[in-house]
């Protein structure tokens, strides 16, 4: 029988995640399918059933359900744990295995398609929610020599910074102490959402060093405020976050299949696509 993965989501017609595992399940040879689920806002719980009762073996979860999928997850991977929220579950008899693969796949991102080693390296991120979170262990398992988190509400970059304080070298600071002092990274990751609406974070062009890497979650924008203030300062390269979407879809598809798909020319045709 044809395995039933989806991604559920609100709204989620824009979804590129049908087409990434269309194509990695083609690539590998996989027997399934992949469709979206627009679930009402308040109506997580009662569509996860509904797939699952269908036969449904594997959920991708994407705004505004992460914190949801969290809550009906039985069994929490360390990754969706720390994060406080799920992008991915897997669906095995009574069990609801969950995990959150934004931050591996970013990093997978970084270090192995852009080339930009993580470790020893300057590390600022800007935002403090779902994204900010998901991305913090494994940016730390790089060993960089700082991360340094930054977000428009100050207190909840304090409490990401003292919450993994023992997992590795991290500190918090508010957008005017940052502006008050600056310094230069080697990347700069903008883990806001505020590209969705054409907004700048308040960061100064001196965050960037010349040869610094200014990596922007949200893809399919052109050149953001974000990446446009990022090039006026001269940052060496400029990426958005459609590399960290494949690998993060690749990951999960690893997760439930047991096959890894090859991400290059995934990404390859997402890029052109989205253009
Ligand atoms: P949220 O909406 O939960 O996070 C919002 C964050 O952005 C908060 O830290 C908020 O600060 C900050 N923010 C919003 N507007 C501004 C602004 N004008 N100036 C400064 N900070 C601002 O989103 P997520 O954390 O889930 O995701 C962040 C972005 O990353 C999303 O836009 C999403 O598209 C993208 N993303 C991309 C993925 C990929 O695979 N490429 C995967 C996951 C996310 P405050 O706390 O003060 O409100």
């Amino acid at each position: 029988m044809t395995d039933k993965y989806a991604v559920i989501g609100n709204p989620i017609s824009h979804s590129k995640s049908p087409l990434i595992h269309s194509s990695f399940a083609a690539q590998t040879g996989q027997d399934l399918t992949y469709n979206i689920i627009e679930a009402p806002l308040d109506g997580f719980r009662q569509a996860a059933e509904a797939f699952r009762s269908a036969g449904g073996r594997g959920l991708n979860v994407t705004t505004p359900f992460k914190l949801d999928a969290f809550a009906y997850a039985t069994d929490l991977a360390d990754e969706a744990r720390l994060a406080g929220a799920v992008n991915a579950l897997k669906f095995e008899g009574d069990k609801v295995f969950a995990n959150n693969f934004d931050g591996v796949g970013l990093v997978h991102d970084i270090v192995h398609n852009l080339g930009f080693s993580i470790t020893g390296r300057r590390v600022l991120l800007l935002g403090a929610c779902g994204a900010a979170r998901g991305a913090i262990l494994p940016i730390l398992a790089q060993k960089p020599d700082r991360l340094l988190i930054v977000n428009r509400t100050e207190s909840s970059a304090y409490a990401l910074a003292e919450q993994f304080s023992a997992c590795g070298e991290l500190s918090a600071s508010s957008y005017s102490a940052l502006g008050a002092s600056p310094t230069a990274f080697d990347i700069v990751i903008n883990a806001t959402s505020a590209s969705m609406r054409g907004e700048l974070p308040p960061v100064h062009t001196d965050v960037f060093s010349p040869e610094c890497l200014a990596y922007e979650m949200v893809y399919g924008k052109g050149l953001t405020p974000f990446l446009r203030l990022a090039q006026e300062a001269g940052a060496a390269r400029l990426a958005d976050g459609v590399g960290m979407l494949v690998e993060q879809a690749a990951e999960a598809f690893v997760w439930w299949r047991g096959v890894r798909p090859e991400t290059g020319p995934v990404i390859a045709a997402l890029t052109v696509r989205l253009e």
